[in-house]
């Protein structure tokens, strides 16, 4: 066997095992110890894979992972003008496409969140997601359905719903929104 095809069958493995081990990669090729040590080296400057006690593991996801960070919701990517981001107690940074996923993850997440922002549909600048005024349901789908759209002024958000429609609601009242469209939703799923 030709060592790029060993090399190729040591990343194989290491894909769908999570770790490989050199004394059993030395028994599977029928190599030395040594080799497999040389291999890995390789490997590892390669940028393929990180060489631990004994073995070797995959290089961190984030690092192989696309580049677009998606919803942490339903994994569409995000757009400025609709993107909200959670930030939590742990200092993680959740992103998501639209207020619809935003809010459905501060309700799940809860006490974890520790602010919230929001993208103004008009500027798309980031705006404090608990003092933003939210146009629900209107005309136009943007994004996931039932559609949610932040604004930062109550009056644009007013004008906006004059043009295409929807409910003019503060953050409680569209998070009861969702709640109750997503209990209909699993509602009607049960009697079909
Ligand atoms: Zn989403
Ligand atoms: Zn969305």
């Amino acid at each position: 066997m030709l060592p790029a095809d060993r090399h190729q069958q040591i990343l194989n493995r290491l894909q769908e095992h999570g770790i490989v081990h050199i004394h059993e990669l030395s028994q599977t090729f029928s190599v030395s110890e040594m080799t497999i040590h040389r291999d890995l080296d390789q490997l590892e400057t390669e940028g393929h894979l990180r060489k631990v006690r004994g073995g070797a593991v995959p290089i961190p996801a984030p690092a192989l992972a696309s580049p677009v960070e998606t919803c942490f919701m339903c994994h569409t990517a995000p757009r400025s003008q609709t993107q909200m981001t959670l930030h939590l107690s742990n200092g993680v940074v959740q992103r998501a496409c639209c207020p619809h996923c935003g809010l459905h993850g501060l309700m799940m997440l809860g006490d974890q969140v520790v602010s919230a922002f929001a993208s103004d549909f008009l500027r798309g600048n980031a705006i404090n997601a608990q003092a933003a005024t939210y146009v629900v349901e209107p005309a136009v789908a943007i994004c996931c359905t039932p559609t949610v759209l932040a604004f930062q002024n109550k009056s644009d958000a007013e004008r906006f719903q004059k043009g295409f429609g929807g409910q003019v609601l503060d953050i409680a009242r569209t998070l009861q929104f969702l709640n109750q469209a997503a209990h209909l939703k699993s509602h009607r799923k049960k009697e079909m």
